[in-house]
């Protein structure tokens, strides 16, 4: 959709909105908010609205100063779960600078910097994602659980499916909220599902992605259900990822397509797939950025630990799925939904345009590896980060991913992190009481 400001102002009096939020993410990807009331719009679509910055994460540095929200005007969307007399609509914002100029630790905008620069040499990526979730039950409080009583598996359906009301009146909002449902299913853990909204333009498929979280979180809320798209909620189960399948486009034109190719990739989709492998450990840091992402990449759960690619293979790192109408993707597989959508799509777009400046190929694909017989070696001298701390340090001897990110927020970033894991080592867990409070 492609508004104006006008169509903006129109809209929100003939439909009776009374309240908008000016949403922005901090450097971790949460969503936050400014609510305004429709009076104050004209002045916000001006780039009037300021918020203080010193006490979100990521900004902390600018201390006193007020930070300015530009909306933008395409992300307009009213929310269907509102009442309908006094609606709720959001806009999602740019963070500029109290001198005018865009904040340069702003995620969205990092995005779009490093879209600009592929697209300057005349490359557009397009992304479809794969956000899987659990739908647990809720204490008698209101508070999270891990519980559920469903032993659904994957693709099944009502009466095992407990979470199936849930999920076809989040797709119905989805719907009315301009998303293109591809499909939805029951994923292969009790309690565990999957939505996939049609693919776009790498920064509307990050804005998406964040909308979509706020919706499915939102729609269990009301039924009663806690959503999480946390990646590892239980260690028996399988967890959930965030596949994402990457493709370029250049002059209108499917890069990534070769019929002449055994596999149907073009010499750009080798050398793509040849950068991200390369950039994989700090690519790591964005699409898998906290500690429970790593419990997620063990083997038997159709998640990636090494970083190999396959044509069938689930527990490959990329996966080449068939081309869909003359056009080719690529899957991969290793992100999960804790990731900050507008960081992790900047380094996988730069880690596979720098594939594509330097001619980067990546090592033969595993089916033809183990043809050979020779599989092991090769996987193990290549394996994804093994915890968070693993991909800190991949991230701090990849200059061009901190050059994506910028120098400021990637020293941020960093120091959250290893605070992060710190915290983390520091924890006695469930587990060793188990394992040793009677036994030592
Ligand atoms: N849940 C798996 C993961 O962690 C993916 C399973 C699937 O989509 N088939 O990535
Ligand atoms: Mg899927
Ligand atoms: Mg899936
Ligand atoms: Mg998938």
């Amino acid at each position: 959709r492609t508004y104006t400001k006008d169509d903006i102002i129109q809209i929100v009096e003939e439909e009776d909105v009374e309240f908008i939020r000016l949403q922005f993410t901090d450097m971790l990807g949460t969503l936050k908010n400014i609510a305004i009331t429709a009076s104050q719009l004209p002045k916000a679509l001006e780039y009037a609205c300021t918020f203080d910055g010193s006490c979100m994460e990521g900004f902390i540095w600018l201390e006193e100063e007020d930070m300015y929200l530009h909306p933008d005007p395409s992300t307009f969307e009213i929310f269907p779960w509102r009442p309908q007399q006094g609606k709720v609509a959001r806009l999602l914002c740019d963070v500029y600078k109290c001198d005018g100029t865009p904040f340069e630790s702003d995620s969205r905008q990092i995005l779009k910097r490093t879209i600009k620069r592929a697209q300057e040499k005349g490359y557009t990526m397009e992304v479809g994602s794969e956000c899987e979730f659990f739908l647990f039950h809720m204490d008698e409080e209101g508070n999270p659980t891990t519980v559920t009583h469903e032993c659904a598996g994957y693709f099944d359906i009502d009466p095992m499916d407990f979470g199936e009301n849930t999920r076809r009146d989040i797709v119905l909002t989805l719907e009315e909220m301009g998303f293109v449902i591809e499909s939805s299913h029951h994923e292969v853990a009790p309690a565990q599902h999957e939505i996939v909204f049609r693919h776009s333009e790498a920064l509307s498929a990050a804005d998406d992605i964040l909308t979509f979280k706020m919706v499915v979180r939102t729609i269990a809320k009301k039924h009663g259900l806690h959503a999480t798209f946390m990646p590892k909620p239980k260690s028996e189960s399988a967890g959930s990822g965030m596949h994402l399948n990457l493709t370029l486009q250049k002059e209108g034109r499917n890069l990534f397509f070769d019929e002449k190719d055994p596999y149907g990739l073009s010499r750009e989709a080798y050398y793509f797939i040849g950068g991200l492998m390369k950039h994989i450990g700090a690519v790591s840091l964005f699409t898998n950025p906290i500690v429970n992402s790593y419990k997620r990449l063990i083997p038997g759960f159709d998640a990636p630990i090494y970083a190999n690619w396959s044509v069938k293979k689930k527990s490959a790192l990329i996966r080449i799925p068939f081309e869909k109408e003359g056009k080719k993707w690529i899957e991969l597989r290793s992100p999960d939904a804790s990731a900050n959508p507008y960081l992790a799509l900047a380094v996988c777009l730069a880690a596979g345009m720098d594939g594509i400046e330097r001619k980067i190929l990546p090592p033969s694909c595993i089916d033809e590896q183990e043809y050979r017989g020779r599989s092991q070696k090769l996987e193990e001298t290549c394996r994804l980060p093994k915890s968070l701390l693993e991909a800190v340090e991949a991230f701090e001897q990849d200059e061009l991913m901190q050059s994506v990110i910028g120098k400021e927020l990637s020293q941020k970033y960093i120091q959250t992190k290893k605070k992060e894991y710190r915290e983390y080592c520091a924890q006695v867990t469930a587990w060793e009481l188990e394992q040793y409070l009677y036994r030592i």
